[in-house]
């Protein structure tokens, strides 16, 4: 029994299968496609009260393409499902109609990308809707705070909740979709900060007497090399962030409602939740995948978009999951393993819900990472509607 009148209380300690954490897209996903694949008891954590984390709280409501931009479509499954999720009910934007309307001519979409502007409200509620229908627990308000390994393994995750209360897990295994690598950083799995850090963004929404707007301030940010490669000078915005500590978090916030203040235009209607950053700390992987159009994994676990530019996209390979310390974890979404500059491509929605996917599946078929037959999870993964390779066409 909970005893909230003497203080901090422990609830009673919870065995999992699968512990995911962070109710970001890579965090749904990962949870979803656990349950899909099998595993009985899947609890997905998230310290706020709503799911869908940058793209819903954070008011980054932009799901980026599924498609090469030449209209053949490169990445599918799940992420797939939860952009026209998103699309079917509550699309303020960007309406990919050549794609999701049947009786649209396939042509148009030669020149229309498959990506869709989504209500950042009406998102979150379905994807918990979602969650629960397939039988995800879900446990709101809920840090994680400390992680004990024992034999290279996690052995339990302790959960600290604002109401003083704290929470034993003991998992099985632990998708890590914190974002920042939490997980990953508490028990010892070797990790990477942005070493180009992050410029200010504060992306908010505002009435303008007809309509709601979503404002994008600090809307794109290039990595260095890529700026030096085209000519341009370095970012506008001389401060950044790593983003990594509690103070430097807090400063970010403060300078984001600061710009906000100062742009407001209309009356404001959302302001973001959580800071806005883009990359902060990420795992070194087993493999680091690069900007390599080119490249081919044997363990590849779908493919991703470029979402800068037309392109065939990129396989990502299942070794970008996982480090070598710990044995029964696997990392999702944004803080999972690339080169500094691939980062930029692995970030984005379409490609955390690809690799939550991979992680949630894997994680459901093994009980530690080196024991998982990728040819089991790539099977598992094409009957669950994902394509590993590029369409033959882009090859
Ligand atoms: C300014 C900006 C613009 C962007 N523009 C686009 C765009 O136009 N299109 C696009 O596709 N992508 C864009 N992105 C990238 C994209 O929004 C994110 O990278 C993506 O949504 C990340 O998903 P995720 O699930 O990996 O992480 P997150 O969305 O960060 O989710 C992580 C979740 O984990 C929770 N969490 C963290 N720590 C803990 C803990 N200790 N205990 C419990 N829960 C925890 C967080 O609350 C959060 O909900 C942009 C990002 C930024 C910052």
């Amino acid at each position: 029994m909970t005893d909230t009148g003497t203080g901090p209380a422990q609830l009673p300690p919870r065995e999992v299968e699968v512990l995911v954490v962070g109710g970001g897209i890579a965090g749904v996903a990962a949870a979803i496609a656990a349950r899909r694949a099998g595993a009985r008891r899947v609890l997905l954590l998230e310290r706020q009260f709503l799911l869908g984390g940058l793209a819903t709280t954070g008011l980054i409501s932009i799901y980026l393409p599924l498609c090469d931009g030449r209209g053949t479509q490169v990445t599918f499954g799940l992420a797939e499902e939860l952009l026209r999720l998103g699309a079917e009910k509550g699309a303020e934007g960007l309406y990919p109609d050549a794609w999701l309307n049947p009786e649209s001519d396939p042509e148009e979409r030669n020149s229309q990308r498959y990506q869709v502007q989504l209500n950042p409200w009406h998102y979150a509620l379905k994807l918990e809707e979602l969650c629960l229908a397939t039988g995800v627990d879900l446990l709101y308000g809920a840090v994680v705070a400390e992680v004990s390994c024992q034999n290279e393994r996690i052995h339990s995750v302790l959960v600290q909740f604002a109401t003083a209360e704290r929470l034993q897990i003991q998992p099985c295994m632990v998708v890590d979709a914190s974002g920042d690598a939490i997980v990953a950083t508490l028990a010892g799995e070797e990790t990477a900060l942005y070493k180009q850090r992050n410029i200010l963004a504060a992306w908010y929404r505002h009435f303008d007497g007809t309509t709601d707007h979503l404002q994008p301030l600090g809307a794109a940010e290039l990595p260095n090399d890529e700026r030096e490669e085209r000519g341009l000078p370095p970012a506008a915005t001389a401060e950044r962030w790593t983003g990594v500590g509690a103070v430097e978090q807090s400063d970010f916030a403060l300078k984001m409602h600061r710009w906000i203040l100062k742009d407001a235009r209309g009356s404001l209607t959302a302001l973001p939740q959580m800071p806005q950053l883009r990359m902060t700390r990420r795992i070194v992987g087993v493999t680091i995948p690069d900007e390599d159009p080119e490249a081919v994994y044997s363990d590849s676990i779908g493919v991703i978009a470029n979402w800068r530019r037309p392109g065939p996209g990129y396989e990502i390979p299942f070794g970008s999951l996982h480090g070598r310390r710990v044995r029964n974890l696997l990392v999702a979404g944004r803080c999972s393993a690339a080169t500094e500059r691939f980062w930029d491509q692995t970030r984005v929605i379409p490609a955390c819900a690809l690799t939550g996917e991979a992680a949630g599946t894997a994680a459901a078929l093994c009980d530690a990472v080196p024991d998982l037959s990728i040819e089991r999870l790539q099977e598992q993964l094409r009957r669950a509607g994902v394509q590993l390779r590029r369409p033959r066409s882009l090859r």
